[in-house]
């Protein structure tokens, strides 16, 4: 399939790029184009304008302090995959990234751009929610933070409004003696995961908190009791049948993937 027409600009600079948004509120932004470029194939979306983010240098940054790690929107997902710093302070990323579809796809498709499109199916979304990630957003209107659990609002609809561009997100670092894991269970590899459980443990009170994908309309976070765990997340998500497994089955995920998320994040040296 071929996508409906649609007028291309290429800006250099943030500002530029914010201008063009801002003449246009039917605009969408164009970055990695993994997720866009499909559904505009698909006829599922037809913008009449892309605004192609691929040539503004100054968003392609990853910024890694002792606090925590900011990802500019054109850092590709292979790039951060890659950043031994990043991971360093935030394991999260480093463990999430390779789960992410395939290495072609993660070549192109950007860390930013996973987070902005919020499908509840993906990993990166989920990081986002169980680090108390931030979105940054500019606009003409200047520049506004948004915290992760507030910006999934619905499956692929986000707190972003027309006319905003989410020049870059903030991962915090977890406090010290926080260990962390991701799991997940997709038919093959590098297809969305039916359930996937991104999770921290505190390991000097035991508290444990997770983020769940795939199994709620956007990444649900749960502090979880010590007492049972798996059966609380089973009886809190809310996920939906498809072709690829009945919502019995998602649920089963949960619990079990609760319990190995929570050893693997305790065990983490
Ligand atoms: C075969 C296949 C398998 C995949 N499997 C997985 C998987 O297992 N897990 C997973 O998480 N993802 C998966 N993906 C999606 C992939 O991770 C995408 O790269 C990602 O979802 C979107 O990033 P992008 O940079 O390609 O964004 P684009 O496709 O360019 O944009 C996606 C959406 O976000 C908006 N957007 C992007 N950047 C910004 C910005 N800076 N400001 C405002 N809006 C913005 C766009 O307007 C668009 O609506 C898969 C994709 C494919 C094709």
């Amino acid at each position: 399939m071929k996508p409906p027409p649609f007028r291309w600009s290429s800006p250099g600079t943030t500002a530029e790029a914010v201008a063009l948004l801002a003449a246009d509120p039917r605009a969408k932004v164009l970055a990695g184009g993994q997720s866009l470029i499909p559904l505009l194939n698909m006829r599922l979306a037809s913008p009449p304008h892309l605004v192609d983010i691929n040539r503004v240098a100054e968003l392609d940054a990853v910024e890694v302090t002792g606090d925590g790690v900011r990802v500019g929107a054109l850092v590709r997902q292979a790039h951060l995959e890659r950043d031994e710093a990043a991971r360093k302070v935030c394991p999260l990323l480093g463990d999430a990234l390779p789960l992410v579809a395939h290495p072609v796809i993660r070549n192109r498709g950007t860390v930013v751009g996973s987070i902005a499109h919020g499908d509840p199916a993906a990993e990166l979304p989920a990081v986002a929610a169980l680090l108390g990630a931030t979105v940054r957003i500019a606009s003409a209107a200047g520049v506004r933070d948004v915290p992760a659990d507030v910006f999934f609002v619905a499956p692929l609809e986000t707190a972003l409004r027309p006319g905003e561009l989410v020049t870059s997100v903030w991962f915090p670092a977890v406090p010290p003696a926080t260990g962390t894991a991701v799991v997940e269970l997709s038919r093959r590899h590098g297809d969305y995961a039916l359930c996937g459980v991104a999770a921290t443990v505190d390991r000097e009170t035991g508290a444990a908190r997770a983020a769940y994908l795939g199994v709620a309309p956007v990444p649900l976070v749960l502090d979880l009791p010590a007492d049972d765990p798996g059966g609380y997340a089973a009886a809190s998500v809310d996920p939906e049948a498809d072709i690829h497994a009945t919502a019995a089955y998602r649920r089963h995920l949960a619990t079990v993937l609760t319990r190995r998320a929570l050893a693997a994040a305790r065990d983490r040296p």
